[in-house]
């Protein structure tokens, strides 16, 4: 077993590549530092049920304030993704395990236990199944379901792409509130940021979602200061319209070590205020766009002003 917390062993794809410094951070990227009790209550409940979560694996740098609050994202089906994104922290390489049949209901177990009214799963891309993990989101959903019927569902999706189509009817039919599925760049990126995704098909993928169930809400992203400029940015939120995409996030892009991607820059708050005017100028009912605004920051207050930006437009006509 490779011992994750060791660099070369957690991105042995990537040990080869030179290394970018890594700039220091601008004062407008303060975080909490993690502790206190709400944190340790989480973190206590995360490991009693054996749970992975995006924001360790991740090195999320708003851990401290989101675990104080309970809200944390349980990252399923193992800890070891396929794929070999530049900009991720997620351990890289072929799962050495099968999928645990349990975990849907550890998951639902442990959202029972925080007692959240909004709770967001994600996963490791898993390439090496061929549903890529869909019905086991679809488990996970129902578990939470039945154990926890008050809280609200939020999934953030793995592209699917070597999967035949009709998997996504299996996660779309176990009716998830937010359908979540991340374009974390721009087109012209990503065969540097994103190599084994194609930008398309996760826009097509979004789009399909909302064909099949209307009532489900659709929700992407992008990370900024990667390279991209704001034309390509401003490109993006149309292609997401056109996919009929309901809430967009932007936050900084935070390089994990210095074997991945290079910040090319840090973009200024007012430049995120700035992209937050002009995607709601474009029609989206809800956008975060903030330095560190990841997918699941806020998630929960989020998906209430969420339902509350779909009703006032509805009443609007
Ligand atoms: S922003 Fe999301 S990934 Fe980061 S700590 Fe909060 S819940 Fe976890």
């Amino acid at each position: 077993m490779r011992d994750l917390k060791l660099p070369d062993q957690r991105h042995p794809e990537k040990a080869h590549r030179p290394d970018n410094a890594q700039p220091k951070k601008p004062s407008w990227i303060r975080v909490k530092a993690p502790g206190g009790e709400g944190y340790n209550q989480t973190r206590q409940i995360i490991r009693e049920h054996k749970l992975s979560t995006v924001c360790e694996e991740a090195g999320c740098p708003n851990v401290g304030e989101c675990w104080s609050q309970g809200h944390a994202t349980m990252m399923i089906m193992g800890e070891v993704c396929t794929r070999a994104c530049t900009f991720c922290n997620i351990a890289t390489g072929k799962p050495p395990e099968a999928l645990d049949a349990f975990e849907p209901g550890r998951v639902a177990d442990a959202v029972k236990k925080l007692g959240l009214n909004h709770v967001v799963i994600t996963s490791v891309d898993r390439d090496d199944i061929e549903d890529g993990g869909a019905e086991h989101f679809a488990q996970t959903i129902r578990a939470i379901r039945r154990q926890a019927p008050g809280t609200t569902i939020e999934i953030l999706t793995p592209d699917f792409i070597r999967c035949d189509p009709s998997v996504l009817e299996i996660v779309v039919k176990a009716k998830p509130d937010v359908f979540n599925h991340n374009l974390e760049t721009v087109p012209g990126l990503y065969p540097e940021v994103r190599p084994g995704a194609r930008y398309f098909h996760s826009l097509r993928l979004l789009q399909r979602v909302k064909e099949m169930d209307p009532s489900i809400f659709t929700k992407s992203g992008i990370m900024v200061g990667l390279g991209e400029n704001r034309q390509a940015v401003l490109q993006v939120m149309e292609d997401m319209r056109a996919a009929d995409i309901d809430f967009l996030t932007i936050g900084q892009y935070l390089q994990p070590t210095p074997k991945h991607h290079a910040v090319d820059r840090f973009v200024t708050p007012e430049e995120f205020a700035s992209y937050e005017k002009s995607a709601y100028g474009k029609g989206f009912l809800m956008v975060s766009a903030t330095p560190l605004t990841r997918s699941s920051y806020h998630a929960g207050d989020d998906f209430a002003r969420l339902r509350a930006a779909r009703q006032a437009k509805l009443a609007r006509g």
